[in-house]
């Protein structure tokens, strides 16, 4: 009797056991098959975000059967998160030592020499004045180098690059105000209107300073006021889009002034923070321009002042730009310059001519055409990158 017992004991605990093992081994084949949902790539260097989606199996399915009805062939793109500003500049700080490395080469290597003659001072001359940074600059910094060389005597080419650097910040103003004028009146966004010839980056600028704002946490919407340059709305919609963006749009080839004033009504009715407000750049005629962007501003302005009338040059176009940018001083208000394709010329010193000869400091450096490659101008960073 007691062997029966004991052997319906064993039989009960090996079937336990046997149950045991089979439910286990179900879990961790479940744990191993994820639902594959909808991937998300970013192609290097396009800055764009496309979409593959994987065959779904049939725990994709379920899910699928539970969410609230979509059409079957929209995917829902998430928005990006783009990176706040403050940390932008090292990041770029490679690219633009990068494009700007012959000219530190140069100099240094000129610098490095025991004792400097007349001739090496002529090469630092032409050094600074072949990256553009223009004639008057070029001669008050050497002129302080020589001094400040004569006082220390024979110095080390670590302190003389150090010397060249300060030289170039005290260039660019260190104490001028860089940071975006952002402060809405009463509950009024603030409003960032963009100028500038077509090409020279507007557009672009619009689309990464409302990721700029974004990043930083701010809500912002923009205004499509270019409307004679067809693809400029589509353009600026889809930079906001990526971003959870709203973009006010006129009818093509429609009045400027109207879409901007219709842009900041709607920013101030849904409380956002800040209304960007893209415009045309056509110099044809100055006084066409004139005209056209008096009247845009002088129409926002119903609303309230504009807090930040940023001037876009594209700083490939050396001294040119120079020559533009005071068609645009003369007709608005210019408070602050994006200097973009900085990435794109060895001519870095642009940026000291343009804010000495505007008298306008260089607020944001667009660095590439990615959509975070723009940042906050920071003398220093930029004069040690230039001397990398
Ligand atoms: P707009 O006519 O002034 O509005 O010019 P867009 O915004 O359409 O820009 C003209 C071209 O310049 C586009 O191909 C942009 O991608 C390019 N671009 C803008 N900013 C930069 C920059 O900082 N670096 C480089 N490499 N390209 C830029």
């Amino acid at each position: 009797m007691e062997f029966v017992i004991i052997g319906i004991v064993v039989l009960i605990v090996l079937i336990a056991a046997m149950v045991g093992l089979l439910v286990s081994r179900g879990r961790r084949t479940a744990r191993l098959d994820p639902a594959p949902g909808p991937t998300r790539s970013t192609p290097a260097g396009s800055g764009t975000a496309t979409l593959q989606r994987p065959p779904a199996p049939p725990i994709a399915d379920r899910i699928e059967a539970q969410a609230p009805e979509a059409p079957a062939d929209t995917v829902t793109v998430p928005l990006e998160m783009p990176e706040p500003s403050a940390r932008r500049m090292v990041r770029l700080r490679s690219r633009l030592a990068r494009s700007q490395s012959a000219l530190g080469r140069g100099i240094l290597s000129v610098l490095s020499r025991q004792r400097l003659s007349e001739d090496d001072w002529e090469e630092i001359e032409a050094a600074l004045l072949g990256a553009d940074v223009g004639v008057v600059a070029t001669a008050e910094i050497v002129e302080r180098l020589r001094t400040q060389t004569l006082v220390i005597g024979a110095a080390s080419s670590d302190e003389l690059r150090e010397l060249l650097a300060l030289e170039l910040v005290n260039a660019l103003d260190p104490a001028a105000e860089r940071e975006l004028r952002l402060s809405g009146l009463d509950g009024h966004p603030s409003v960032i209107l963009v100028v500038g010839v077509n090409g020279s980056g507007k557009t672009t600028t619009c689309g990464k300073i409302a990721r700029v704002l974004v990043g930083d946490g701010r809500s912002v919407l923009l205004g499509a006021a270019d409307t004679f340059r067809a693809a400029a709305a589509e353009q600026l919609t889809t930079w906001g889009e990526r971003v959870g963006v709203r973009t006010v749009r006129g009818p093509e080839a429609g009045d400027p002034a109207s879409v901007a004033f219709e842009a900041v009504k709607q920013g101030a009715e849904a409380g956002v923070d800040v209304v960007v407000v893209d415009t045309a750049g056509r110099l044809h005629t100055k006084t066409g321009l004139m005209d056209e962007l008096g009247k845009v501003k002088r129409v926002i302005e119903k609303h309230g002042p504009v807090a930040e009338t940023l001037l876009v040059l594209d700083a490939t176009t050396g001294q040119n730009g120079v020559v533009q940018a005071r068609v645009f001083t003369e007709v608005v208000d210019v408070t602050g310059i994006v200097l973009t394709k900085l990435d794109g010329t060895a001519k870095g010193g642009i940026v000291i001519a343009v804010q000495r000869e505007l008298g306008i400091p260089v607020k944001l450096i667009g660095l590439g055409e990615g959509p975070d490659d723009l940042a906050p101008f920071d003398p220093r960073a930029f004069a040690d990158a230039l001397l990398s």
